[in-house]
């Protein structure tokens, strides 16, 4: 079944006198439990459609049904509720909060979500050695590798157990290897986990590795390839 249907979609960014249409009326369908590519050039407006599937940022015209319900008719306040719940982000950059341990970020979700400091810390230390960082739960992010700052990035997505895991470059800022370990650590968590995950990469074996490639083209879908040998 579907978990995003995405009808019509356009967003144009205005400043002042100057009107940027990012996308033009694109339609799309994913699927639960599967992996997508988005890829395209620089500008071609990937990082604006995945705040809008992440309901980061609303359209200015179309809708994102997510397991059939209409996302952007809901308020701002349970836009977010719903956000927090259900889908997870992951960014190039992972704005970890550098004063705090990695446990104490991956906790933080949940602490915001009202779960007791207990069942936040338990989920965090179980996903934490997921990742395979349980020997770092007391290191600040400045005392992690970036790599290893990119996974508790990730445990801290997967802590309120989201069904949509959303990703931005994840690995746009990691040497070859650390960006293979990360991958594979996202398409393990992601089968394990039944995650859906969209990933926008410039990375060509990252999108490789995912069932779908998805290509804006100037504010529109190119292409959908099916991925003939999938992981
Ligand atoms: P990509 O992720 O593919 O590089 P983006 O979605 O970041 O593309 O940006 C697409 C286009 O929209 C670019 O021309 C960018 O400058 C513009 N853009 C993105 N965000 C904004 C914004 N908040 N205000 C104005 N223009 C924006
Ligand atoms: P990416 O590297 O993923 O393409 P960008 O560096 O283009 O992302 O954008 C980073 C942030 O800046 C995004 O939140 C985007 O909305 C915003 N942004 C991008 N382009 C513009 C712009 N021309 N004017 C205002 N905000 C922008």
């Amino acid at each position: 079944s579907s978990i995003l249907k995405v009808q019509d979609l356009s967003k144009t960014y205005v400043n002042g006198p100057n009107r940027v249409e990012v996308l033009k009326n694109l339609s799309l369908d994913i699927k639960a439990g599967t992996t997508t590519a988005l890829v395209g050039a620089s500008g071609a407006g990937k990082s604006t459609l995945l705040q809008l599937l992440g309901a980061l940022d609303r359209p200015t015209a179309g809708t994102v049904l997510f397991e059939e319900e209409n996302i952007f008719a809901k308020s701002d306040r349970e836009l977010a509720f719903f956000r927090n719940k259900r889908i997870g982000f992951v960014f190039q950059f992972h704005h970890l909060l550098p004063e705090f341990t990695a446990l104490e970020n991956v906790m933080m979700p949940a602490l915001i979500a009202k779960k007791t400091r207990s069942e936040a810390s338990a989920t965090a230390e179980a996903l934490l050695r997921d990742v395979g960082l349980a020997h770092r739960l007391n290191h600040r992010p400045g005392e992690l590798s970036g790599g290893e700052q990119q996974r508790v990035a990730i445990a801290r997505a997967l802590v309120l157990s989201p069904q949509l895991l959303l990703a931005d470059e994840p690995t746009g800022n990691l040497d070859m290897k650390t960006s293979d370990e990360v991958h594979g650590l996202l398409s393990s968590l992601q089968d394990s986990r039944n995650l859906t995950l969209i990933v926008v990469t410039h990375n060509e074996r990252l999108a490789a590795a995912m069932e779908k490639t998805i290509r804006l083209v100037d504010g529109r879908l190119e292409q959908l390839q099916q991925t003939t040998v999938s992981q």
